[in-house]
């Protein structure tokens, strides 16, 4: 069965969970989300999963919010190794945790559930993610730089804005359409970087206001801009930062990775900036949950080409 292919349903779970249906047994992994048909983790984990001579494999089943703890104590009881959650789910799976790690209770999500026994186990591995994204394809450590995340209020957004607290980096600027749901978020990354005695927190995170003069002023002291909003996605989408303000010295990260280059990354390029979109986010989120799952090395290169191959 083409796994990439078939997404399967909360009833195809029901029914695996008696021993029947349509799910083979030797799926033993999944993503739950809703929409979850374009997502491409089956393909990466199971390239991933056959290079490492594993015989379980991968699957996406489309999930409805009000039915994620049926959908979990489903999974449980079919012998599932584990889980990844994507939209909807990341925050209200925190709920359904016995246990956390200190990343996904410092970002309040989950993307990453370990079975074992009766302890179901959340992780986070899209701020970890992020950070190794960002050494491999800028060469450079998240923690140095002074960044500025458009989308600071998104569930993206709010992950890569908590993990730059978590990294201490120097300065943060924060960017989001609905400005209110930004400044909620800058006072929990002030919180995390209150324990940092080098400087008063609050200097080091800043909430801006959606407009060229703000932007143009930040970004001559920023060093990576990350996009962490949908916009980019379409064609047709308008355009989040205004060409003229993009600069040579500039990194800039679109988590967008479908177009492959979306009109900011596009710019960036033309002003001389170095530039990257989300699939190294997407690799290496996906590499972090496949360690907790098998307690070994993932295959990077056999899961990147998988990736390549799709996206
Ligand atoms: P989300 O929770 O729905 O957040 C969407 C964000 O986009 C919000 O900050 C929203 O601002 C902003 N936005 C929406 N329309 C806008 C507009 N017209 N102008 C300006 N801002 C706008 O979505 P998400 O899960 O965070 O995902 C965001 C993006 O990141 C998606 O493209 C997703 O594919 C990508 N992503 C990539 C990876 C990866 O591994 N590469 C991982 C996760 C997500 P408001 O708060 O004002 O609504």
């Amino acid at each position: 069965m083409d796994l990439q292919a078939n997404t399967f349903s909360l009833q195809d779970l029901r029914a695996r969970a008696e021993g029947l249906g349509i799910i083979p047994p030797e799926v033993r992994l999944a993503v739950l989300g809703s929409p979850v048909t374009h997502s491409l983790s089956p393909a990466m984990h199971n390239a991933g999963l056959e290079a490492l001579g594993e015989s379980f494999r991968y699957a996406k089943i489309d999930c409805p919010p009000e039915c994620l703890a049926e959908a979990v104590e489903l999974a449980r009881k079919a012998n599932f190794l584990g889980l990844n959650l994507t939209i909807p789910h990341k925050f209200e799976a925190l709920g359904l945790c016995t246990e956390l790690d200190d990343t996904s209770r410092q970002l309040g999500a989950v993307n990453t559930l370990l079975f074992d026994g009766r302890r179901v186990v959340g992780f986070n591995t899209d701020g970890p993610g992020l950070v190794r994204a960002i050494r491999e394809v800028f060469s450079i450590d998240l923690r140095d730089l002074r960044v500025m995340i458009l989308g600071a209020g998104g569930g993206a957004g709010s992950a890569a804005v908590l993990q730059c607290a978590l990294e201490k980096c120097p300065h943060l600027v924060l960017v989001n359409r609905t400005e209110a749901k930004a400044r909620d978020l800058a006072k929990k990354a002030s919180e995390l970087l209150r324990s940092d005695r080098l400087e008063g927190p609050e200097d080091r995170v800043q909430v801006i206001p959606y407009t060229e003069s703000a932007l143009r002023e930040q970004l001559a002291r920023t060093d990576l801009v990350i996009n962490a909003t949908s916009m980019g996605m379409k064609s047709a989408d308008p355009r989040l930062v205004p060409a003229q303000l993009l600069t040579p010295d500039l990194m800039v990260f679109d988590m967008i990775y479908r177009p492959p280059l979306t009109h900011l990354l596009e710019d960036a390029q033309n002003a001389g900036a170095r530039t990257a979109n989300g699939l190294s986010m997407l690799l290496h989120q996906g590499a972090l949950s496949l360690e907790i799952w098998l307690n070994r090395p993932a295959p990077l290169d056999a899961m990147r080409s998988a990736l390549a191959k799709l996206a």
